[in-house]
Order: structure tokens, then C-alpha cells, then sequence
């Protein structure tokens, strides 16, 4: 292929919304352009690299016995209802009408489609297991569409569904597809890590997400080095020591006039944080509940909410903490809040604490040396882990201490169980003829957000360096005097023989300073650069350079054995 013929555009100028790296080098190399806030067309460059991820995913969605088809994205709302997702999904949903008022959403996953698909064409035993499968672009109405590719409105997922007879037959199928992913990632050249996630409302249920590290990553990750435990910082455990503090004296009174938060009461008092407890009314399925944590933490609402067993768990506003506790926030506390109903429940650190600061339920006043045994109706079933894991907090595994990292998810794997069968009557016949409850998993690939990650991890100061399995071509060949045409010959038969093995390769015959194309070959990123020049051809040959090497690192070799180097660096 030659530049000349092909759309390529790369920018000077760094596009004014790109936070990061992995955004700005998209733009400047011309892989996708912009058509509106978290939407984007993926120009020729960025369609060839999303067509190779593709065909990674799919070979090895195939290779593991899964089975593609492609459902549509409008999804009719009945599918929707028949799970009560129409209305959990919220404004997250892209939702639409036809002209005879039937109502629409356009996918932002496909649960509900493939689990009614299944239950139309799986009936026996004798045809599970099944795992089936798309690559299809989902339409999500993120809250902040952002970082290019990675968070955006309209996506390329591969999303797979598995259908088994029992658990034992879901669990092979949820460790197939998670070792489908390690491979796809690996074979795309990234890093991905699975971590332990949050089973959402699945509660409790198997599930990993595969993150690549990085630091403009959004989620958080307590990682630790010692045993390997790796888990979202939504989930994510610690190893807690109950504090078993000494007894203290009666608890007091004090006057903390417009101190607010701990660090304000903290410095009032001058004490640590760590002395206070921080006291937070939640509402938890419409019943306010306070939770306790020590006061240099955060509560962790995820583990709340499992912990509690409930739906939604959300801050109460000012007039809920009020009515609940008889004073305003940053002055509640768990000694005797006005509502005598009201649960309260306390991370596991402060189990046994003694001589800490809360609030008193009373504007402007705090109580010192409250011992939580003595003072409070917590019991012991009102503790749990509950705060969110920080650096050098204990591993729950093997103790060591864990340290905090940012990750990219790129990929989930989940244990649905018979959530969506069951409200699908999704069934099938056993050996005996009675009917049971196919046992589903789901399976997720950001296509999309795995091009722009790659691109995360794997760039330097000059542009993308791109992995050979994924680069939009795996060769440039800088044609330097497009013009000559003895030398515009041996460009054209290194392009040939290079393209009789298999290798896709550009040649760079544009009427430019090499200068100019260089610094254009190391932006887009290919894999190998073949140098064809005049003086080169008269010096003995043309020059070879990966672009992960050194600027000074480079081979000369003859041109005939061009394209034998080129095979074997890649
Ligand atoms: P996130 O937590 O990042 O919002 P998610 O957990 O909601 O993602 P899933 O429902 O697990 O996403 O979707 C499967 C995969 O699709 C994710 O692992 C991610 O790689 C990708 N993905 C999700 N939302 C987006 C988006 N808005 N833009 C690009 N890719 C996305
Ligand atoms: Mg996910």
C-alpha cells in the first residue's frame, strides 16, 4: 500500500480535550477523529488496528468453543421489563421510540437479548453446554464521556454468554473464557491483570476484571506484591485487627464550635484523626442506617451495601440526618442518635475501641472518651470490614502489605447464575425429562478500549510503539526519493517480498523531507521502518530499525535480504 493512496492525517497540534497520553497520540496519528463529545469514526489507520484485535478475539473465542453471531442493537424495551432493568439502568440507557410508539433501547449489553435468544433454541441436556458471542457496538449515556476511546458513548464490545446445565458446568465455563482472555490480551501485547471485582448485584458471585496498569487508569487496585492477591478497590478486603483499646473514663462533653469535618475537630483538638470516629448516616433501602469508620478512613459503599444486604445505599440529606440523629452532619455520632430504631454498624477496627472522639448528636459538640462497647448498642454482628483499602494496609490473604495501583479495565468476566434464565424461564430438559434452570455467565471485551490501552502502555515521547500482532501496518518502508525511480523500484519489490510473506507493509512515497516522514513513521508507531534512499543504495544498501529500539540502533543490509531481516525481527 502507498501513503499516497490512503487516508492519513496526522496532526502537530495536541487536541485541546486529551487529558492523556493514550488519547492525544490516537488523535495526532490520525487513528480516529472526533465527531462529538464520546463519539468518534475510526479512520483507516484505526480500523485496521481495531480489525486485528477483532480477529484476536475472535480466534480465540473460537478456538475455546464459542460461537458468534450478531444480535441487533435495538433491544425492544419487553426484553428490558422482563428483568426490571428497564428501570435500574437509569439515564445509562440510550432509549428511543418507533413510529408506532414501541418502545426501544439501543444496547448497552445484551443480557436480556441473548438469554431470550437461548431460551428459543436451547431445550436439552443433550445441547449444553453453549457459549455464544458478538462483537457488536454498545451505546452507553456515560455520566463523563471521556479519555477518548476508554470511556466513551458508543463502543466496540465483544460480549459472550455462556449457558450450562449446572454449577459445576459454569464453572468450566467461566475458567475457559477467563483463560480465552489471558491469551487474547497477551496476543494483542498488553500486560492484563485479572483482579477480583465486586459482584454488583450478584452479591457474592465469581467475577474478574482484567485491568492494565497504568497510571491514568480509573479504578483502583490493591495489589500485593508478596502472595499476588489483586482486587478493585470497590472490593477489596484487609486484613482488620479489632483495636482492644483500654478502658477509659466516663465520656464528656466538649464544645467543637464550627469544627465540621475530622481534620477540623482533629486540629481544634489537636489530636489525629485516628482518634475520632467518623460517623455517617447512610439511607439503605429507604431505612437511614449510621455507619461507623475510624476517622483517617473512607467508607467503602460497596462493601456497605453487601454487608447490609440491601439495593441502594446512598448519604442521607441534611434533613434525614437531622430528624435521625438530632443534629447535622459533622456533629453525629453513635452515642444515643435521637432515632432509637436506627441501626448502626462499625468497621471491624473499631471493634473494642476505648478513649475515641464522635460526635454528640448536638450542633457544635463532640464527646470524648467514648468507649464503643460501653456507650453504644453496636453488638458484635454490627461489624465488618466496611472502609476502603489504603497503602500498607494488611493483605487478607497473607498479611503483607499492600500497595495501591491504577488500572484500565479492559475486560470482565462474571457468574450470572440463574439471575437472568430464571426471570427469562429460561429452561431445558434433563436425562429424566424434567425441566431446570440453564446457569448462565457473562463474558465482556472493551474492543475499543483495549486499542486505546495498548496505546496507554506501550508508547514513548515520539509516538505509539506499537506491538506487531495489533500495529495498523507492522512495516513503513520511507521511500526517500519517491522520484528516482531505480530506487522507487527496490521500495517496490521490498513492499512485494514482503507482501509474499504474509507482512503488511506501507511504503511512505510522499514528496516530503525525511525528516518530516519520520517523525510521522514514529507517530503512527509501525513496528519496523526500511529506509530506501538514494544514498543509502549507493552506500551498500537500506537501512532496518524497530521502533523500540534506540534512534542510533539500526542494520544495513543488502535490499535483496530486505525483507528476510524484516521477517525475522518481527
Ligand atoms: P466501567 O466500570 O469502566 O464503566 P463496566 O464494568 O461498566 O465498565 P462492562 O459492563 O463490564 O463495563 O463492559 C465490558 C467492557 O466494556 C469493560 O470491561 C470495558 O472494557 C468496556 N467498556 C465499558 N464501558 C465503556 C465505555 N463507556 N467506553 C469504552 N469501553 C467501555
Ligand atoms: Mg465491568
Amino acid at each position: 500500500m502507498k501513503w499516497t493512496k490512503t487516508l492519513i492525517q496526522t496532526l502537530r497540534e495536541v487536541p485541546a480535550d486529551a487529558e492523556i497520553d493514550s488519547h492525544k497520540l490516537l488523535v495526532r496519528a490520525g487513528l480516529v477523529r472526533k465527531v462529538a463529545g464520546g463519539l468518534y469514526a475510526y479512520m483507516p489507520l484505526g480500523m485496521r488496528t481495531l480489525r486485528k484485535i477483532q480477529q484476536i478475539v475472535r480466534e480465540e473465542m473460537d478456538r475455546s468453543g464459542a460461537q458468534e453471531i450478531v444480535a441487533p442493537i435495538l433491544q425492544p424495551a419487553e426484553l428490558w421489563r422482563t428483568t426490571g432493568r428497564w428501570d435500574a439502568m437509569g439515564a445509562n440507557m440510550f432509549r428511543l421510540s418507533d413510529r408506532g410508539e414501541h418502545e426501544f433501547a439501543l444496547g448497552p449489553t445484551a443480557e436480556e437479548v441473548f438469554t431470550d435468544l437461548a431460551k428459543g433454541v436451547l431445550n436439552s441436556y443433550r445441547q449444553l453446554p453453549v457459549i455464544i458471542y458478538q462483537i457488536q457496538w454498545k451505546f452507553r449515556d456515560e455520566t463523563r464521556p471521556r479519555f477518548g476511546l476508554m470511556r466513551s458513548k458508543e463502543f466496540l464490545m465483544k460480549d459472550a454468554y455462556s449457558f450450562d446445565m449446572d454449577a459445576d458446568g459454569a464453572d468450566k465455563s467461566y475458567w475457559t473464557m477467563y483463560h480465552a482472555y489471558e491469551r487474547i490480551f497477551a496476543r494483542c501485547g498488553l500486560k492484563a491483570v485479572p483482579v477480583q471485582a465486586d459482584g454488583g448485584d450478584m452479591g457474592d458471585s465469581l467475577t474478574h476484571e482484567f485491568h492494565v496498569l497504568a497510571d491514568a487508569g480509573e479504578d483502583g487496585i490493591a495489589w500485593c506484591e508478596k502472595c499476588g492477591y489483586a482486587a478493585n478497590l470497590e472490593r477489596a478486603e484487609r486484613r482488620v485487627e479489632s483495636a482492644a483499646d483500654a478502658e477509659c473514663a466516663p465520656c464528656e462533653e466538649v464544645a467543637t464550635p464550627d469544627a465540621r469535618t475530622i481534620e477540623q475537630v482533629a486540629a481544634f483538638m489537636g489530636l489525629a484523626p485516628s482518634a475520632f470516629v467518623k460517623s455517617l448516616v447512610y439511607v439503605a433501602d429507604g431505612k437511614c442506617v449510621m455507619v461507623c469508620v475510624p476517622g483517617d478512613r473512607d467508607v467503602n459503599e460497596v462493601k456497605l451495601k453487601r454487608f447490609l444486604g440491601a439495593k441502594n445505599v446512598a448519604l442521607a440529606d441534611n434533613g434525614a440526618v437531622l430528624a435521625a440523629t438530632g443534629a447535622n452532619a459533622g456533629f453525629v455520632g453513635p452515642v444515643g442518635p435521637a432515632d432509637a430504631q436506627m441501626r448502626i454498624v462499625a468497621d471491624l477496627s473499631l471493634k473494642g475501641a476505648a478513649g475515641r472522639i464522635v460526635g454528640a448528636n448536638r450542633d457544635g459538640f463532640h464527646l470524648k472518651s467514648v468507649s464503643l462497647a460501653r456507650d453504644t448498642r453496636l453488638a458484635d454482628a454490627d461489624y465488618a470490614d466496611l472502609t476502603i483499602v489504603k497503602a500498607g494496609d494488611a493483605c487478607p490473604h497473607c498479611g503483607g502489605a499492600m500497595e495501591i495501583k491504577r488500572g484500565i479495565e479492559v475486560g470482565q468476566v462474571f457468574k450470572l447464575g440463574t439471575k437472568y434464565s430464571a426471570a427469562f424461564n429460561a429452561v431445558y430438559k434433563n436425562d429424566k425429562l424434567e425441566e431446570k434452570t440453564m446457569i448462565m455467565g457473562c463474558y465482556g471485551v472493551g474492543v475499543s478500549r483495549t486499542l486505546q490501552a495498548i496505546i496507554e502502555q506501550s508508547h514513548d515521547k515520539d509516538g505509539i510503539v506499537w506491538p506487531s500482532a495489533v500495529a495498523p501496518y507492522s512495516v513503513v518502508v520511507e521511500l526517500l526519493d519517491p522520484s528516482v525511480p531505480d530506487v522507487a523500484k527496490v521500495a517496490e519489490d521490498i513492499e512485494l517480498a514482503l507482501e509474499a510473506k504474509g507482512i503488511d507493509v506501507i511504503v511512505d512515497d510522499r514528496e516530503e523531507r525525511p525528516g518530516v516522514k519520520f517523525k510521522d513513521a514514529d507517530l503512527i508507531g509501525f513496528p519496523v521502518r526500511v529506509v530506501v534512499g538514494a544514498k543509502g543504495l549507493a552506500a551498500g544498501g537500506v537501512e532496518i530499525k524497530r521502533r523500540d529500539e534506540a534512534k542510533d540502533k539500526t542494520r544495513i543490509v543488502a535490499p535483496a535480504a530486505a525483507a528476510d531481516t524484516v521477517a525475522g525481527i518481527l
